[in-house]
């Protein structure tokens, strides 16, 4: 048995702005949303969705024995959150700094290094983005928010720019955190209203075939890049959360790791005429824009320019 007090505190030490518990259960109710929006084709052919959906739905199938969810939260929001009115090619603020990837698996690594550390024979597992967890359902269990109209999860005091992770492990902790339950939401639609594709079909439920975020983090041809529009994004897409009120008010990341490494509303034709290889290495090789690549981005925002040339000639 752990204390839920002693997870919070490893918690908050490694650097999370939040930590919620939850028990382990298998997550019947989201059952149909699942498979209904799997059956809708909204996955966009996205076949690791598919894959392991009863592993996705029950955590004692991933992890032999687990127990408790421990969902930690990082805030990432940087001075870059709202590019709406940058009139150069737009990168989604979260891929301006360090990937989330890394920079939470290390942190969660912590907690779980030091709970094996108090608690010897307690095992446990990380993720994060990295295997078949329902990580919004586990983070609305856990008490850290509700899930938004952009199906996104909106946290009371950090919005809805942040970082999820997990650790399953297979002890018992002394107190749970009840499920978050008030919807935070109410009548506001601003994030259906302000997306370009339409891609939010319905509140809560995202069509990634038409959604830029997705589009743009994948290695993908031209043509599926105007098909449907990009809207100036080059790599992710920002809008649904730029446009939540919550957002608004909610507190700058107080991270470093979070800190943008370059400013992509000031960088504009000369900048990225000039953007060569070494350069992309130097500025961009740790954030998550590497998973496309140099040649990608390059062609993307001088893409993105020509249009625009294009566009004034008409
Ligand atoms: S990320 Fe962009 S394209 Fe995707 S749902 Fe939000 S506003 Fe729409
Ligand atoms: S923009 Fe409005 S509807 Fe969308 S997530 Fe934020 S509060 Fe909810």
């Amino acid at each position: 048995m752990i204390n839920a007090s002693e997870i919070r505190k490893y918690a908050a030490e490694a650097g999370f702005d939040l930590c919620g518990i939850a028990r382990v259960r298998r997550l019947g109710d989201q059952t149909q949303r699942l498979c209904d929006w799997l059956g809708m084709g909204y996955d966009s052919g996205l076949s690791y969705m598919r894959r392991n959906i009863e592993k996705r739905l029950d955590p004692a199938l991933l992890y032999e024995g687990a127990k408790t969810v421990i969902v930690c939260a990082a805030n990432y929001k940087n001075e870059h959150w709202d590019q709406r009115n940058s009139r150069n090619p737009r990168i989604s603020s979260y891929a301006l700094a360090q990937d989330y990837h890394v920079t939470m698996k290390a942190k969660l690594d912590i907690i779980l290094r030091r709970l094996s550390d108090e608690h010897p024979g307690i095992r446990g597992r990380c993720f994060t983005d990295s295997a078949p967890v329902l990580e919004k359902s586990w983070a609305i269990e856990a008490g850290l928010g509700w899930r938004g109209k952009n199906s996104l999860i909106v946290t009371p005091r950090h919005g809805s720019f942040v970082f999820l992770g997990e650790i399953i492990v297979d002890a018992e902790t002394d107190i749970y955190d009840s499920p978050f339950t008030k919807d935070g939401c109410g009548t506001c639609t601003a994030c259906i209203d302000a997306c370009p594709n339409s891609a939010i079909v319905s509140p809560y439920v995202i069509d990634t075939n038409r959604c830029i975020s997705r589009l743009t983090a994948e290695k993908i041809t031209d043509e599926a890049m105007s098909s449907p529009e990009t809207h100036g994004w080059i790599y992710g897409c920002d809008i649904c959360q730029s446009v939540c009120p919550h957002n608004k008010r909610t507190p700058l990341s107080a991270h470093p790791e979070s800190r943008p490494l370059f400013d992509p509303t000031s960088a504009d034709q000369t900048f990225w005429d000039k953007f060569d290889a070494d350069d992309f290495h130097e500025i961009c090789g740790t954030t998550p824009i590497t998973r496309i690549g140099f040649d990608a981005i390059k062609e993307r925002a001088v893409n993105f320019f020509e249009e625009q040339q294009d566009n004034g000639q008409q």
